[in-house]
């Protein structure tokens, strides 16, 4: 099953897409871990990647889609997948669908997480994530047990882009350019609504709703 997560920054895509991927046993693609592993080792997409996600940008289009494009091909994908983060904008959509139809393949569905702006403050602001292994921890709705990783016990940051001014230009950008996916996807029967407030076990067992 190949499936998309749409939603705005901080509407728990990547919480929810790693549990369907872990009951679905098929991997989560996240563009924006990819985006910032390739910042971590530096290499060229990074290097150029960084400027546009510091300031709460979207990177351009052709590297993304490059970028996608290649872990798609990758073995563990070919059983389906789930992408958190990634199309962003209509052009990217667009690719998406050509790179699934030169392989026999389409999106099966798409879940939008609609949460509003106060609340993606809130959530975005008070996140740290491992500096290492990139799991996600809250200040009030899940605090690690000590200071460090729960999981590997490397050391807890706040990203750049989670600071407040940079939320809101990325929910400015997320309002102009990937909000108009959840239209497109509609005309192809493709949208599930997903209201994305509550606790994560109640979202996700309305995921796993939209899904079956
Ligand atoms: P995320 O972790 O999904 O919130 O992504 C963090 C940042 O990575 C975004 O604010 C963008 O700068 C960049 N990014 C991630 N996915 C995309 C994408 N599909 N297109 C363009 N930029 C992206």
């Amino acid at each position: 099953m190949n499936l998309i997560f749409l939603g705005p920054p901080g509407a728990g895509k990547g919480t929810q897409a790693k549990m369907l991927a872990e009951k679905l046993g098929v991997p989560q693609v996240s563009t924006g871990d990819l985006l910032r592993a390739a910042k971590q080792q530096k290499t060229s997409l990074g290097i150029e990647a960084e400027k546009f996600m510091s300031a709460g940008q979207l990177v351009p289009d052709e590297l993304v889609i490059a970028m996608i494009r290649e872990r798609l091909e990758k073995e563990d994908c070919q059983n389906g997948f789930i992408l958190d983060g990634f199309p962003r904008t209509l052009p990217q959509a667009e690719a998406l669908e050509k790179t699934l139809k030169d392989v026999g393949a389409i999106v099966d569905h798409v879940l939008d997480l609609e949460v509003d702006s106060e609340e993606v403050v809130k959530r975005l602001s008070g996140r740290r994530q491992c500096s290492a292994c990139q799991e996600n921890f809250h200040i009030d709705f899940k605090p690690s047990k000590k200071e460090v990783c729960d999981r590997c016990g490397a050391q807890l940051i706040q990203r750049d882009d989670d600071k407040e001014s940079v939320i809101r230009k990325r929910l400015e950008v997320y309002r102009q350019q990937t909000k108009p996916l959840v239209g497109y996807y509609q005309d192809k029967a493709l949208l599930k609504s997903i209201v994305g407030r509550g606790s994560i076990n109640d979202i996700f067992q309305n995921v796993l709703k939209a899904v079956q």
